[in-house]
């Protein structure tokens, strides 16, 4: 809004002056603006014919000079920047932030203040909050809300941030208005009088209707002295393409790619902005032409789908009005901000005459697009809700057009988040809007009278009938956001009630009912008979429905028990819905009889009629029937009667019949009705669905037990089981008998009234079921019987027992929740958020848990890869509850398993007695007494006799299990009555009539009760103790008998225990036994898993390692030597292997190896980034380039790894081919989401299903025939060579060195002499010895002798040599490339070298901790590397890479790379292993000789060179001399004496080296602390060394000394370990380059002129400047709201300004790219047509290929590889609880973690990431597939 008002066109000075005196006048009206507009607006903002519609511009420069300034400057009558200054000043600091969200900023909530989860602040108010010391919650906005910080009604406390607490200090007591002239005041109103009818009119625009008139371009206007351009702008048009969510994207980009003949790319940019703002130009010209285009996407879409794309033919002057309307909108917007001031006069405005401006907009809503929509709700926002009064007014308004908004909602195909009504929430959470709402708006009634209307569409006899897939169910859903609305209105309840408010709120309650009627029985199951169900039953909308409707129930029962009138007047009112639904089915009676009682019934047969889950108005009853006795009213209270209210059993009846039917389910009767119902009985047991289902039908069971008679309840409940016959005394024998009679009269009667009969029919049924076998189908009913009748044990048990529930027992609501903790923990432990959402949503989901938690658990804190858990704390196993009506049967047997286990270890009894219930509260005491009624009595009687009865069928284990529960509780009260002198309830008394101490006595050790004798002996000590209580006159007697029954049963079970303690024993041995033999099994499995975690621990891979000949070190003499003339020589072992395909064993031998057969390693080659030094750099040509030497910043390289696991080659080649050939068979698109991708010849190993691109041979050792040869043959009369000779060797090679004519090759050929003429050439400058034995070095029988490899092995090397090279360098396939040795040498470099940084990274000593994975590959990788010369095509392209090798080293010159740009260590590897083989004719092969040792000792020169050269850069001169001097002390050798000497002549060589280096290369020279020096060179060039040790300890197979595989690292020991390890000079490294040729060979490299550019090139990145950093992962924040505030901002790069909606971040490279989005994908590979999105793009630079990112709004690490190929893993980030938060589901507090980010950084280090996503994918196959190339 800060805009130069210093240039005032003179134009604009004039109108202004001109509006002036009009209004001076009293004569300036809006259409005099409107005038001006109608002439100016289309001159600025038209789109012109044939613009690039993408790119559509506008002078806004122009536009703020012509449109705003006037606007600005009449306003405010002067210099509007002086008057804007002033009316703010005027603003109190504001107490309210208000800050409006963006999609994807950042909310917090405060779990411990907020009044609902609605209630969030912004990430400034948040970070200036007490709230971010509290339990906060974090999430992501999805647009439209705002920060609710300084509302009062929103925060229990700390409602002010600190910056808005300023505005709370300054008591806002005058009204800003009173302060400002009436003048100002009066121009404001005239403008924005203007501007809002001016914005609405068009806005709303549509095609085919005419623009305001006095807007019109006009017959006058054609003048040519007049406006003739303006006219002229009349005939051009545009096409306007508008945003549904009915098409998707590609249609859309479809479309417009032929309607408007655009590139794909300009399409996608089209549909991405239509997206965003809701609607985008797509052509402008004549009308013509744009209706043409028009009709051709209309006619495109419309076919086949139905709905066409919305499109528009516009005149440009009238989009330009559009353009103009918006952009006044955001101004307004902007003022709006800034003053109080002018806030009040805009509501003043918009409330005009009832608010009708305000009901206008909102009316026109859906005609509008999105932008335009969402600056309307935005100007609402800024203009009205921030201020009390004109929030108010606002809610009125919208509350009178609520029915109407909604219903055009319902119509509107946009979401809810951009339809106004997304408003409600903002106002309706409010709790004075609320209530003030109800009580004068009617606006509950209002609400459910919209919702209702579109129910009466969908009723079905008076039910609710939701289709599944019909079109109006999606107006259905739509619907449902009224039921949102309604949770927010009455979200607080009131705490004074007026009588408006009363009226108000029944009314809606009233019309609830009626919704809940509607709902009553709906989606009714009849049981099905003869055959499976045809088709399933809808049953899901009902649920949906239900989940909202179960957030709104508890919030109406809680209002209506708030208030006694309300209450009365509720439940009258649910009497008479209830009276209403009585149908005849319910009077129809028949009298049931049992012992002595004869009960009327209802009659009904839950196995063949209808019943519902559905039940919502019986469970209303429920919840209010809870709430009577606080008034001091009941059931049966005169206020009460109503004309034909429910008795007891009749409103009973439907939650009885529910619960009936879910117990013939458990028995197995309804099997033939399908998934419907399963999934329903599932979620009526759901914690997301019971509290107003399952829990409240057993709250009317209870209320119905306390209404009804005991015995009589009993009775009923019999009854609806069909269990009358079966209490009978003699069912056994009648049910024997009736089979007898079925069998003859072959058929049963149907209808009868007597219970006997009844129990018939039911049989009846069975026989009908098909099952024609008759004894198959008794057992059948036999088992069914059994059943019902643990069901209806199970279900007194509940009702008797289950008292957790504030209002039935004597709790509170922590109580209920300390409850439902207790029994989850008691199935097993539990990690937070497993408990949490275990709980019913409601306050446990804020703090409810957290308050209650830690008295019954102890939370165990996250080690490694578990998460941390809570476990129940010891003193509450005695609270567990085995028959918990929460438990699913799952759970249930579970829970059981664990603690009988748990008491079994502890050496307690192994039963789960019940636990001591709570009491009742007073209205509910009545329950007690069915414990001991008859009728229960009886039913126990019944259980245990036949119990005894061996020949007695009817009964199971577990119903005596749960008679003795129930004996428990009844004991368990009889306790509680005796305490409290409460004669009422005596069990022990009653239960004499039955004998039931002798029954339950009589049964002991009754082979019946084996399962259960420990429960058993439990119920009869307790009943002891019990009488005992009771029986005061005979007290000691009783109390000897008590302890004489306790000590009995305690003999007879530690006679028992002993028994169990020995079988225990045996079983525990077996048990280790067996385990002992799985963990054989699994080893493999176990190596396979060390796969993924191999840096992150070392105790895993210790145990993995598997012993290699390299382990007999122990054994052998101290001093290994692994190459030179001093060799420590070793019989190498050769390891048999098993085949993993045919599990036959074979061995690579020699020789007569032959026999054996080729085997090979699964093997993965991989282009890689991930040591690169230098980012910017990157392999942008891998069809020219040269693979000769690494780099020096390693910015590229080839990694080879291997899961170790061998084959042999024929298996594994018919493997191979197998799977290629079943994937070629599977069509296309179904191959695009496997684990590997076969067009890249991967697979998966056949054991373990590592990623493999090729197989890995396996080969003799290199060293045996050395070995041998030596062993018979002492070296004692082999002539050596100097250094210096063998280089003069090597220049004279060179010297003779040919080039090669191939116009194929860029970096061309040489070819070397023979080596006799060498030989001539060097004897006549050196001696004749030296010539031989400089001869010697080539055709050495050790060298040479190299056994004879089986073609097909020689195959299979090709291949794998080839795969390298295409797989490496990602190019395609070519046989005969000279490159492919070079690859292969350059992967076994890079391989090593990566293994020494992630080895360095674990801080690991060089062998310490290599799996067997490793060392199984790394071995075969490097003999492969040492034979490759032998299955190369020709062998030229050895000896040409050889030569050019020698001559860069050696010669230097401008074609070759210099000394800084090549990575010393590859130069070795490539180097030893080609120079055996470098003159024609002549094949060796590296054994650790002579040669080795001198091609080291001059790559570690070299090596040496690049660090003195770059030691200035990493240790500026100015630091390191003042350091040094402050050093000098500490600095104190503390080595050994005869060490420190060395160390003083090694640091003062280095200097004069240093100085020799600097001098040669024309640098200035420096002085050094020659200490620090040594220090540096040996701490940079030990990674050298330890990759030089690898290199040699693999190809010669010597020994390693103990100390590289040492759990301790010491560099420094490591250092000179290796310089002995390697044949270099003990001690000491001057003497290793004594050499005067060395010294030439120095002077050389660095005279070359690169090497002071390079040095000298501050800062560029060009040489490297670390040669030990071990690359990282981008550093994360701490803190998780920190990353996701930052990211709030990040523009998507693509589209100007707007934010990214998946912002990502690059965790390689730290770059943040907008992802999964169309607007950045890109075409790649460029002119495929294939898009792909930012991260699979990047990933393809950054990582060649492979990446890892940070999906920051959803906390997500996103592993992408090959393009197509992409996986989510767990992020770094955990809450207090060590547990993640994919996607900020839960919002708790992140924090990140430092273990787990460093396994991430070791999983990148060590090459895993495609190993990763190949076995994610596998395990997660079935999993919907995400196309990762668009992510
Ligand atoms: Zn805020
Ligand atoms: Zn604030
Ligand atoms: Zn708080
Ligand atoms: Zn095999
Ligand atoms: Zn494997
Ligand atoms: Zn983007
Ligand atoms: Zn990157």
């Amino acid at each position: 809004m800060l805009f130069d008002h210093d240039i005032m066109d003179p134009t604009v000075a004039e109108l202004v002056e001109r509006w002036s005196s009009l209004y001076k006048e009293g004569r300036f009206s809006a259409l005099n603006v409107r005038e001006y507009w109608r002439v100016k607006v289309p001159e600025i903002y038209s789109p012109q014919p044939n613009w690039n519609c993408l790119r559509i511009t506008f002078d806004e420069e122009l536009a703020q000079k012509m449109l705003f300034d006037p606007l600005e400057r009449f306003m405010c009558g002067g210099d509007p920047s002086q008057v804007y200054q002033m009316v703010r000043q005027l603003d109190t600091p504001p107490s309210l932030c208000g800050r409006v969200f963006k999609n994807g900023d950042p909310t917090y909530g405060c779990r411990d203040c907020g009044m609902d989860p609605t209630c969030v602040l912004c990430a400034d108010c948040f970070k200036n909050s007490a709230h971010s010391k509290h339990r906060y919650k974090i999430s992501t906005s999805s647009g439209g809300g705002y920060c609710d910080c300084g509302d009062r009604e929103a925060w229990k406390s700390d409602v002010f941030c600190d910056i808005h607490i300023k505005g709370q200090m300054a008591e806002q007591s005058k009204n800003p208005l009173e302060m400002i002239p009436p003048d100002l005041i009066e121009r404001i109103h005239l403008i924005f009088d203007c501007i809002l009818p001016y914005a609405k009119e068009l806005l709303t625009y549509e095609e085919g209707f005419s623009i305001p008139k006095d807007l019109e371009i006009r017959e006058q206007d054609r003048e040519p002295t007049n406006l003739s351009s303006l006219y002229d702008s009349k005939d051009t048009f545009v096409t306007m393409l508008y945003n549904d969510e009915t098409h998707t994207y590609d249609q859309v980009i479809n479309t417009l790619e032929r309607a408007i003949d655009c590139s794909q790319k300009d399409a996608v940019a089209f549909a991405t902005s239509i997206d965003r703002e809701g609607r985008c130009i797509v052509r402008c010209s004549s009308f013509q032409q744009c209706s043409q285009t028009k009709n051709v996407m209309e006619k495109q879409t419309s076919r086949g789908s139905g709905r066409p794309l919305r499109v528009q033919v516009m005149p440009t002057y009238v989009i330009a009005h559009q353009i103009f309307a918006s952009r006044l909108l955001t101004w307004l917007h902007n003022i709006l901000e800034s003053a109080q001031a002018f806030r009040l006069i805009f509501s003043e405005i918009v409330n005009r005459d009832g608010g009708s401006i305000v009901e206008n907009i909102i009316w026109t809503d859906t005609k509008m697009w999105k932008t335009a929509r969402v600056q309307w709700h935005r100007l609402f926002i800024s203009g009205m809700l921030m201020d009390q009064e004109s929030k108010k007014m606002f809610a009125r308004t919208f509350t009178k057009n609520y029915s109407r908004m909604m219903k055009d909602f319902i119509l509107d195909d946009h979401d809810h988040a951009v339809s106004v009504a997304s408003l409600g929430v903002q106002l309706f959470t409010m709790p004075t809007i609320a209530h003030m709402l109800v009580a004068e708006e009617d606006v509950l009634a209002r609400l459910l009278n919209t919702f209702l209307s579109e129910c009466d569409k969908k009723l079905k006899d008076n039910k609710l009938a939701l289709e599944q897939r019909s079109s109006n169910t999606l107006s259905f859903r739509r619907i449902q956001y009224i039921l949102y609305d309604l949770k927010y209105l009455l979200g607080v309840k009131p705490e004074v009630w007026t009588r408006e408010l009363r009226c108000g709120f029944l009314h809606g309650y009233n019309l609830l009912l009626r919704l809940l009627s509607m709902m009553q029985g709906m989606d009714p199951m009849v049981r099905q008979v003869g055959t499976h169900m045809e088709y399933e039953p809808e049953w899901e909308s009902a649920f949906n429905l239900h989940i909202k409707l179960a957030a709104v129930i508890p919030l109406v029962i809680e209002w209506a028990a708030s208030d006694r009138i309300v209450l009365i007047k509720a439940y009258r009112l649910l009497m008479k819905s209830l009276a209403e639904l009585c149908t005849e089915d319910m009077k129809r009676r028949y009298v049931r009889e049992l012992l002595d009682y004869s009960v009327s019934c209802i009659e009904y047969d839950v196995s063949s009629a209808p019943v519902s889950i559905h039940l919502p108005l019986s469970r209303l009853v429920a919840g209010l029937t809870l709430h009577l006795d606080k008034y001091g009213l009941n059931y049966n209270s005169p206020e009460f009667l109503v004309k034909g209210k429910p008795s007891p059993e009749e409103l009973m009846e439907p939650v009885l019949r529910t619960q009936v039917m879910i117990a013939q389910v458990h028995a197995g009767m309804w099997r033939r009705n399908g998934f419907s119902l399963i999934n329903q009985i599932y979620f009526y047991h759901n914690v997301r669905c019971r509290q107003e289902m399952l829990d409240r039908d057993v709250m009317l069971l209870q209320i119905a037990a306390t209404l009804i008679d005991s015995n009589e309840f009993l009775v009923h409940l019999l009854n609806r089981f069909n269990l009358i016959s079966w209490a009978q005394e003699d069912y056994e024998m009648q049910y024997l008998r009736d089979d007898v009679e079925d069998g003859l009269e072959g058929k049963a009667h149907a209808t009868s009234a007597t219970p006997h009969r009844a129990f018939r029919v039911f049989k009846q049924v069975h026989l009908v079921l098909g099952n024609s076998s008759k004894l198959g189908n008794d057992e059948d009913n036999m088992r069914q019987t059994v059943v019902l009748v643990e069901e209806y044990l199970q279900l007194v048990m509940t009702i008797v027992s289950e008292r957790y529930t504030p209002g039935i027992g004597q709790i509170g609501e922590e109580e209920r929740i300390k409850k439902e903790i207790i029994q989850l923990l008691s199935i097993e432990p539990m990690p937070h958020s497993v408990l949490n959402k275990a709980l019913p949503e409601g306050t446990n989901h804020e703090t409810g848990m957290e308050k209650v938690i830690d008295s019954v658990a102890d939370f165990k804190k996250s080690s490694g890869a578990t998460k941390g858990f809570y476990e129940l704390k010891k003193s509450y196993y005695s609270h567990y509850n085995l028959f918990f009506y929460h438990y699913t049967r799952e759970e249930q047997s579970k829970s059981e398993v664990a603690q009988r286990a748990r008491k079994k270890t502890a050496g307690e009894e192994e039963c789960c007695p019940p636990p001591v219930p709570p009491a009742f509260t007073v209205p509910f005491t009545m329950i007690v007494n069915i414990l001991q009624c008859d009728v229960f009595l009886h039913i126990l009687k019944t259980v245990l006799k036949r119990m005894m009865d061996l020949k007695s069928q009817s009964v199971s284990e577990s119903q005596l299990q749960k008679v003795l529960h129930l004996v428990g509780y009844a004991l368990h009260e009889e306790e509680r009555y005796y305490h409290n002198n409460d004669p009422y309830f005596h069990f022990t008394r009653r239960a004499q009539k039955i004998s039931l101490l002798g029954l339950l006595e009589g049964l002991v050790g009754h082979p019946r009760t084996t399962t259960h004798k420990d429960l058993l002996a439990w119920t009869i000590r307790k009943y002891h103790s019990v009488l005992s209580l009771s029986a005061s006159s005979s007290k000691e007697a009783q109390t000897s008998e008590a302890v004489m029954a306790s000590t009995s049963t305690s003999v007879a079970a530690s006679a028992s225990s002993e028994k169990k303690r020995r079988s225990d024993i045996a079983a525990q041995r077996k048990a280790r036994i067996m385990m002992k033999m799985a963990s054989m099994q699994q080893n493999f499995i176990k190596t396979n898993e060390t796969l993924f975690q191999e840096t992150s621990s070392t105790e895993q891979t210790n145990d993995v390692v598997e012993p290699t000949p390299m382990d007999l070190t122990e054994q052998l003499p101290e001093d290994m030597i692994a190459i030179g003339p001093r060799q420590t020589l070793v019989q190498p072992q050769e390891v048999s292997h098993t085949c993993i395909l045919c599990h036959q064993e074979d061995q690579v031998g020699r020789g007569e190896g032959s026999t054996g057969r080729a085997m090979v390693l699964g093997a993965l080659v991989q282009r890689s980034t991930v040591l690169s030094r230098n980012r910017s750099r990157r392999l942008d040509q891998p069809d020219n380039h040269d693979p000769l030497l690494l780099p020096a910043d390693l910015y590229w390289g080839a990694h080879t790894s291997s899961c170790g696991h061998t084959m042999h080659a024929h298996c594994w080649q018919e493997y191979f081919d197998d799977v290629v050939k079943k994937e070629r068979r599977k069509p296309y698109r179904f191959r695009q989401n496997l684990s590997f991708d076969i067009d890249k010849s991967e697979y998966l190993c056949p054991l373990c299903e590592a990623l493999c691109n090729t197989a890995l041979p396996l080969l003799p050792s290199v060293t045996t025939t050395a070995v041998n040869l030596r062993n018979q043959d002492p070296p004692s009369a082999t002539p050596t060579i100097s250094l210096t000779d063998w280089i003069k060797g090597l220049q004279t090679i060179l010297k003779h060195k040919e080039e090669e004519e191939d116009t194929n090759c860029v970096e061309g050929t040489w070819t070397p002499p023979s080596l006799p003429s060498v030989v001539m050439d060097l004897m006549s400058i050196t001696s004749p010895e030296t010539a031989e034995a400089f001869t010697n070095l080539f055709s050495n029988l050790a060298a040479t002798t190299i056994p004879a490899i089986p073609s097909y092995t020689m195959n299979m090397m090709s291949n794998f040599a080839h795969a390298v090279y295409v797989h490496g360098l990602g190019v395609h396939p070519n046989l005969s490339s000279r490159r492919i040795p070079l690859m292969v040498w350059a992967s076994a470099a890079y391989t090593i070298l990566t293994l020494e940084e992630t080895q360095r990274n674990a801080n690991r000593a060089l062998l310490t901790s290599l799996s067997s994975r490793q060392r199984d590959c790394l071995s075969a990788l490097i003999r492969f590397a040492a034979y490759v010369p032998q299955c190369v095509k020709k062998k030229q392209a050895i000896e040409s890479a050889s030569v050019r090798l020698l001559s860069v080293i050696l010669e230097g010159g401008e074609t070759a790379p210099c000394i800084l740009e090549w990575d010393s260590f590859s130069a070795l590897v490539t180097l030893s292993l080609s120079l055996p083989s470098i003159f024609p004719k002549i094949l060796g092969m590296a054994v650790g000789s002579m040669q080795d040792l001198y091609l080291l000792q001059v790559c570690f020169l070299a090596h040496l060179v690049q660090l003195l050269l770059t030691y200035e850069k990493q240790n500026p001169v100015s630091e390191m001399e003042v350091e040094g001097e402050e050093e000098e002390g500490e600095e104190a050798p503390k080595d050994s004496a005869e060490e420190s000497g060395a160390a003083t002549g090694d640091a003062e060589w280095l200097v004069s080296m240093l100085d020799h280096c600097r001098r040669m290369a024309s640098l200035p020279p420096i002085a050094v602390q020659p200490q620090r020096l040594l220090a540096y060179i040996k701490e940079n060039c030990l990674p050298f060394l330890r990759c030089c040790g690898l290199f040699f300890h693999f190809l010669t197979e010597v020994p390693a000394p103990e100390e590289l595989q040492s759990s301790v690292f010491v560099w420094e020991s490591e250092f000179y370990c290796l310089l002995r390890y390697l044949g270099l000079s003990i001690n000491q490294l001057r003497p290793t380059f004594d050499d005067p040729a060395l010294l030439e060979l120095v002077s050389r490299w660095c005279s070359d002129s690169r090497v002071r550019t390079l040095v000298t090139s501050a800062g560029s990145e060009s040489c490297v400047n670390s040669w030990t950093r071990i690359n990282q992962l981008v550093s994360l924040p701490h803190d998780y709201s920190e990353l996701i505030n930052t990211v709030s901002q990040f523009p998507c790069p693509a589209s100007s300004g707007d934010d990214s909606r998946t912002p990502t971040m690059c965790l390689v490279c730290g770059k943040m790219l907008c992802s999964q989005s169309y607007c950045c994908q890109t075409e790649f590979p460029e002119g495929s047509r294939v898009m792909v999105g930012a991260c699979t793009y990047h990933a393809h630079y950054c990582g060649a290929g492979t990446g890892i990112f940070l999906r920051v709004r959803e906390c997500k690490i996103l592993l992408l590889s090959g393009r197509i190929k992409g996986c989510f893993v767990s992020p770094p980030y955990l809450d207090e609880y060590g547990e993640t938060d994919q996607g900020l589901k839960r919002g708790n507090p992140l924090h990140l973690d430092a273990t787990q980010y460093s396994r991430l950084h070791a999983m990148w280090l060590s090459h895993s990431i495609p190993d990763i996503i190949a076995h994610t994918v596998e395990s997660n196959s079935g999993v919907v597939p995400t196309e990762w190339q668009h992510l």
